[in-house]
């Protein structure tokens, strides 16, 4: 590490130790030639990672959620806490390991539901309702979004046919346009 003050390419280590959780560590050092002191932090870069949402939607992934639904579903059922975090590193590991950017909600809904079921079953059919609820209220919002796009296309169409020669809607239609739109446009 060059030195701050000299320029000095090298320099020496004088104590090294973990900062902030133990995932920085603080290394004082000591340049050889003008013998002046400094600081450097090292460390782990993790890569922001985000979760894609069923709706298409994106945001962080953050550990707090998943253990918030771990605790919900574990109630009163007799699982430790810890196991409950190792679980989630555990699955955070997963989905960083496979190295990229983003991953569904889904798989990690996955994840968490395979290591779950060999914790506690109580807990995991409680948690895999849950989950199961929910993808349903997502497939429901889905399915009304798909509704109304089609409802509006009918209405597009429904609009559109007036417009073409058709016997006497013809000079029904060309009545109202004149007397209509000469006003409002
Ligand atoms: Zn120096």
């Amino acid at each position: 590490m060059r030195c701050p003050y000299c320029g000095y390419e090298d320099s020496r280590v004088l104590d090294s130790r973990p900062v902030g959780e133990g995932n920085a560590i603080r290394r004082r050092r000591e340049c050889p030639r003008c013998e002046r002191r400094f600081t450097t932090y090292e460390r782990v870069e993790s890569p922001p990672l985000m979760v894609i949402k069923r709706d298409g939607r994106r945001e962080p992934f953050d550990r707090s959620k998943i253990l918030a639904g771990l605790l919900k579903a574990r109630g009163k059922r007799p699982i430790p806490l810890d196991a409950l975090e190792s679980l989630v590193a555990e699955v955070e590991r997963v989905v960083r390991n496979r190295g990229e950017a983003e991953v569904s909600s889904s798989l990690i809904g996955e994840l968490v539901m395979e290591r779950l079921r060999s914790l506690d079953e109580v807990a995991y059919v409680r948690f895999a309702s849950e989950y199961r609820r929910f993808a349903d209220a997502d497939g429901i919002v889905e399915e009304v979004a798909r509704l109304r796009a089609q409802k509006a296309r009918e209405e597009l169409l429904r609009r559109q046919i007036p417009l073409l020669p058709m016997g006497e809607n013809e000079t029904d239609h060309h009545g109202e346009e004149g007397k209509g739109d000469g006003r409002r446009t």
